[in-house]
């Protein structure tokens, strides 16, 4: 046998109930890291309040959230800067966490698009006291806490 230690998820069986024996309570803890890869300006970007997109150098199109690589035509893709400004598209309001422990939940979540993307990205909405509306203008704002996942460090509130 090998005494090596992989990396990987690493989780613990917190608690166990058996209060009914057809029903039992479990509560799983998972803890583990990963690398944020090529994405990491993305994620920096975000916890400092900014929209860094990706835009493909073969076709001129603009994504936020960015991609590594355009899917017309798998193109070179470089940073650039949006304003942090757009649009929303869709919204919905009520509770809710995100993925990743919890962590800053909206108003509402939309779906919204930025000036200057050429595709969509959800973010929780504060600010319009419910259900974000459709069409309103919006812009990225930096949370100001450490969420537990960079993903969820930022918001968007009425422009
Ligand atoms: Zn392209």
């Amino acid at each position: 046998m090998s005494s090596t230690r992989r990396s990987g998820p690493a989780y613990a069986y917190a608690s166990a109930s058996a209060s009914a024996a057809s029903t039992p309570e479990v509560t799983l803890t998972l803890r583990y890291t990963h690398a944020l890869g090529v994405l990491s300006p993305y994620f920096e970007g975000l916890a400092a309040g900014r929209a860094l997109a990706s835009i493909c150098t073969a076709c001129g199109r603009t994504w936020f959230p960015p991609r590594p690589g355009c899917c017309s035509r798998a193109g070179a893709v470089q940073w650039t800067a949006l304003t942090g400004a757009g649009r929303i598209v869709a919204g919905t309001g009520g509770g809710g966490t995100l993925p990743f422990g919890g962590g800053p939940a909206g108003e509402g979540l939309a779906l919204i698009a930025l000036d200057g993307a050429d595709n969509l990205a959800l973010g929780w909405v504060d600010g319009f006291g419910g259900e974000p509306p459709e069409g309103a203008r919006v812009r990225l704002v930096a949370c100001g806490r450490h969420p537990p996942h960079p993903a969820q460090a930022v918001h968007y509130v009425p422009e």
